[in-house]
C-alpha cells in the first residue's frame, strides 16, 4: 500500500519569525506518529533554520526548486548535492510557477530530475494543464507529454525515487479546485501512462494532487483510490489546517 504523502509549499512567505510559529503548530502534532510522510518546503534560505527546528521531528523538508548543475559559475543558484549536505529529502521541480515565470523547458526539467536523483533527493515533479488546455481536451496529451520527457532523459527506473504532482495551473492558488473525480481521472492515467514502462513503479510510486487543496475539501480528494496526497500551497501556511489536511490523509 502507498504512504501518504502531505507536501506543504511555502512559496516566497514567511520569515524566521513566522516559520517558527508554524512549525512549533506543526511539529507537536500527533501526526507526527502517525504512518504518512509530511513535508515542508520552505524558502531555501531558511532551510537551515527549519532543519534545526525540525532535528526532533519526524517531518522532512525540502527545497521549492534546484539547479542542474553540480557547482561552478552559476551565480544565484543552489545545487543539488547542497540541499542534500543540508539534509534535504526532497525537491519540487517543475512547478508550474517556474514553468511559465522562470519560462522552465521540459528538457531543463529533466535535467534537475537527473541531478536530484542523483543526490538522493526525492524529485517531485510537478505537472498540469491549463485551462485552455483542459477546455481543449488537451488535458492528458499535455501531462503525458510533461512526463515523456523526463522518461525519456531520465529513464524510467529514476522514478523509483520520485513524486509525481498533478497540478492543474487553473486550480492553483485561485480557490478553485478540481474535483475529486477530475483528479481521479488524470491521477489514473498518469499510471497507467507508467505501467506501459514498469507496473512495479507505476503501482508503488505516490501521486498526489495540488491546487487550492484546503482543510474542507483534502478528505475527498484522498477518499480517491489513485489519489496518495497532497501539495499544499497557501493553506501550509496555516499551522492548523494544514494539520487538518495531513489528518485527512491517513488510513488512505
Ligand atoms: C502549490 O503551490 O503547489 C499550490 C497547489 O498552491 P495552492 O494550494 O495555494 O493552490
Amino acid at each position: 500500500m502507498r504512504q501518504s504523502l502531505i507536501i506543504g509549499n511555502w512559496k516566497m512567505n514567511g520569515n524566521l519569525a513566522e516559520n517558527e510559529k508554524l512549525l512549533n503548530i506543526i511539529s507537536v502534532s500527533p501526526i507526527l506518529y502517525e504512518d504518512i510522510d509530511v513535508v515542508v518546503c520552505p524558502p531555501s534560505i531558511y532551510i537551515t533554520h527549519v532543519r534545526q527546528q525540525l532535528a526532533a521531528s519526524k517531518i522532512k523538508y525540502g527545497a521549492q526548486n534546484v539547479s542542474a548543475y553540480k557547482n561552478g559559475a552559476y551565480t544565484g543558484e543552489i545545487s543539488t548535492t547542497m540541499l542534500a549536505d543540508l539534509g534535504c529529502s526532497y525537491v519540487l521541480l517543475g512547478h508550474s510557477e517556474r514553468r511559465s515565470l522562470n519560462h522552465e523547458s521540459d528538457g531543463q526539467i529533466a535535467d534537475k530530475f537527473a541531478a536530484a536523483v542523483q543526490a538522493n533527493l526525492t524529485a517531485v515533479l510537478c505537472v498540469g494543464e491549463t485551462l485552455a488546455q483542459r477546455q481543449a481536451d488537451e488535458t492528458f496529451l499535455v501531462i503525458a507529454q510533461q512526463i515523456q520527457k523526463v522518461v525519456e532523459q531520465v529513464g524510467i527506473q529514476a522514478f523509483k525515487q520520485a513524486v509525481i504532482a498533478y497540478e492543474p495551473i487553473w486550480a492553483i492558488g485561485t480557490g478553485e479546485t478540481a474535483s475529486p473525480e477530475q483528479a481521479q481521472e488524470v491521477h489514473q492515467q498518469i499510471r497507467q501512462q507508467l505501467a506501459k514502462y514498469d507496473e512495479n513503479i507505476a503501482r508503488s510510486i505516490q501521486i498526489i494532487y495540488g491546487g487550492s487543496v484546503n482543510e474542507n475539501n483534502a478528505k475527498a480528494l484522498f477518499l480517491q483510490a489513485d489519489i496518495d496526497g497532497a501539495l499544499v500551497g497557501g493553506a501550509s501556511l496555516k499551522g492548523e489546517h494544514f494539520i487538518t489536511i495531513c489528518q485527512a490523509s491517513i488510513n488512505h
